[in-house]
Formats: C-alpha cells, sequence, structure tokens
C-alpha cells in the first residue's frame, strides 16, 4: 500500500538514486547550465534523509512530503530548490490526512506536483524543463488510474512517462531557466531537470507495492 511507510522508503531511494547519478546530472546540466544540479540534489536529498533519521516518524504520507518539501527548500538553492519544494509541499496537501494513497490521489498527487512547478515557474510544455516530464507523467497517470490501474500501477505509468519526456527534450531549444541563455546551443542535451524527475517518479515506482 502507498502508506506513510512508503512514503519515507520513496525518499530514501531517491537519496539513494539522486546520489548514484549525481555525476551524471552534473555532467548534463555543465552543458547547458552551471554543472550544480547533481549536487544541489544530492544535498537536498542527503538532508531529508537526515531529518527522517533524527525526528520522530512522520503520521501520514502528507507529514513526510511536507517535510522533505521544507527540507529542499532551505537546502538545495538554484532554481531547482524551490520547484521541487512547491512541488512536494502541493503534493502533499493534496493527501490530506489520509493514511494510505489510491489510485486517485496517487495521480492528483502527481498532478498537484506538476501544477505547484508550473505556478512558481510558468514554463510551458516544450519550454524543455522538468516540466516535459512532470505533464505527460500527470497524463498517464490519470489515464491509468480511469483505466482502473492499482496505484503502484498509476505510479509506475507516471514514471515510464516522465522518463519518455526527459528524453524527449533533448532536441528542444530551452525557453527557460539558464539553459535559455544558451538559445539554439541548448539543443541536443537533455534537460537535467526533467532527467531528476524521472528519477524521482521512478523511485516512487519501484518502492510501492
Ligand atoms: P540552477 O539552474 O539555478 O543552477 P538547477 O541546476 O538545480 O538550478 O536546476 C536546473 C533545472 O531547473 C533545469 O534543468 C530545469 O529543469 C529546471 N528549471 C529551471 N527554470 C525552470 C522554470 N522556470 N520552470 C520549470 N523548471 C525550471
Ligand atoms: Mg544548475
Ligand atoms: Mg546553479
Amino acid at each position: 500500500a502507498l502508506d506513510t511507510e512508503w512514503a519515507v522508503r520513496w525518499m530514501r531511494e531517491t537519496a539513494r538514486v539522486v546520489a548514484e547519478n549525481r555525476v551524471l546530472l552534473i555532467n548534463l546540466d555543465r552543458v547547458i547550465g552551471d554543472a550544480d544540479h547533481g549536487e544541489n540534489l544530492d544535498r537536498g536529498f542527503t538532508a531529508v534523509v537526515a531529518k527522517l533519521d533524527s525526528s520522530e516518524a512522520p503520521e501520514t504520507p502528507a507529514a513526510v512530503l511536507k517535510l522533505v518539501a521544507m527540507t529542499l527548500m532551505s537546502t538545495v538553492g538554484g532554481a531547482a530548490g524551490p520547484l521541487y519544494g512547491t512541488a512536494f509541499l502541493r503534493a502533499a496537501t493534496s493527501l490530506g490526512d489520509a493514511a494510505e494513497i489510491d489510485p486517485n490521489a496517487a495521480a492528483a498527487m502527481i498532478r498537484a506536483a506538476r501544477d505547484g512547478i508550473v505556478a512558481r515557474g510558468k514554463a510551458e510544455i516544450g519550454d524543455k524543463t522538468m516540466v516535459d516530464a512532470w505533464t505527460p507523467a500527470t497524463e498517464s497517470a490519470e489515464t491509468a488510474a480511469q483505466a482502473g490501474a492499482t496505484a503502484p500501477e498509476v505510479l509506475t505509468a507516471a514514471a515510464n512517462a516522465a522518463h519518455a519526456g526527459a528524453g524527449a527534450t533533448e532536441p528542444l531549444i530551452a525557453r527557460k531557466g539558464r539553459a535559455s541563455y544558451l538559445g539554439e546551443r541548448s539543443a541536443g542535451h537533455q534537460d537535467p531537470g526533467a532527467v531528476s524527475t524521472a528519477f524521482i517518479l521512478q523511485a516512487a515506482a519501484e518502492t510501492a507495492r
């Protein structure tokens, strides 16, 4: 079930995957940004794990995601800190005080995160940002939930769509964030934030059962 323990597993797995892919994310951000995305996220999710280890266990999935939001906002910095902070805060709010996340709630949680990122960063689909991973993830999650998928299947649908969306940022010309300063030279490389989004959602799916 997608319960509080799942939310904690999701965040620990995210920290592990982000650490494992720290250099990959740094290198993606090196070519179209300032080479810090992997470092920013690794610092943030390392702090999240430290928080989870040192504080009393949160009582609901929403409480876990709220702790994550607060920690990311105060430790990640750059563009991604406020964007992911907002995403996790909106995701937390969408869950209310539910003890378990059903398929529709799972899709709504991803929608809330995506809408928070759009509200904060004002990027549209095709601007070569993390929105290009979150938007197809949202659509696939909603389609899966409507078709009667289980909550873990909803997360898997979202993760697969995010992965495809991140891959599809490669030919795009960036119109938001640092990469937009490069203009046409931003084409030919995947967006680091879209790739990290795929890792986060993949961790969600892999820890679901
Ligand atoms: P910074 O660019 O400040 O160094 P990061 O490197 O941590 O921050 O994050 C860069 C990522 O943030 C980009 O790859 C992109 O996905 C995302 N991003 C930047 N600006 C926006 C925006 N306005 N809307 C959505 N995502 C954005
Ligand atoms: Mg950067
Ligand atoms: Mg930076």
